[in-house]
């Protein structure tokens, strides 16, 4: 955006905003010292029409309270993760339909890095069960009962593992 087009926004929608919330003239407009703020163009228009601006420290973008609604958009926009122009487009159209905002949802990126990560999980108690392996055929079986079945049907002549002889199968 440069100055040129910040003006149009101005024109186009600061002074209906005024008239429409019958503020009347007893206002001070605010904007922070972004260059199409101050540059020359823009603060003759504003001048031309009358319009009190208040004086705003430089580097200050935390006080201007607009920055927290854009703060509030940017998280919104992000929770709906669009990946590109179009899908930026349908959260834009579907806002007005949004369900209310409740930070402590998780987003769907999450719950999917949480899904994967049971899903790890599961692997890895699924490889820790199998913790017997058959030293003949070296076969992994995920309880000693299984074990010792396996190891006497397949291996009746083979001297039992001494961890076998008490479990019973
Ligand atoms: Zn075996």
């Amino acid at each position: 955006m440069d100055g040129a087009m910040y003006r149009e926004i101005l024109a186009n929608n600061l002074l209906p905003s005024v008239r429409a919330l019958k503020m009347g003239r007893g206002w001070v407009f605010q904007h922070d010292n972004d260059p199409k703020h101050t540059a020359r163009a823009t603060m003759e228009w504003l001048r031309k029409k009358h319009l009190k601006v208040l004086e705003w420290p430089s580097q200050s973008p935390d006080l201007n309270p607009i920055e927290n609604l854009w703060r509030e958009l940017k998280v919104r926009i992000a929770q709906r993760q669009p990946r590109n122009l179009k899908d930026l487009e349908k959260v834009g159209h579907g806002s007005r339909t949004n369900r209310r905002f409740n930070p402590s949802k998780r987003t769907p990126r999450r719950a999917a890095a949480k899904k994967k990560g049971a899903a790890a999980d599961q692997k890895t108690s699924a490889k820790a069960a199998l913790v017997h392996t058959c030293p003949v055929c070296r076969t992994q079986m995920p309880d000693p009962k299984t074990f010792k079945q396996h190891f006497e049907s397949k291996h009746p002549k083979s001297p039992m593992p001494p961890e076998l002889v008490d479990v019973e199968a």
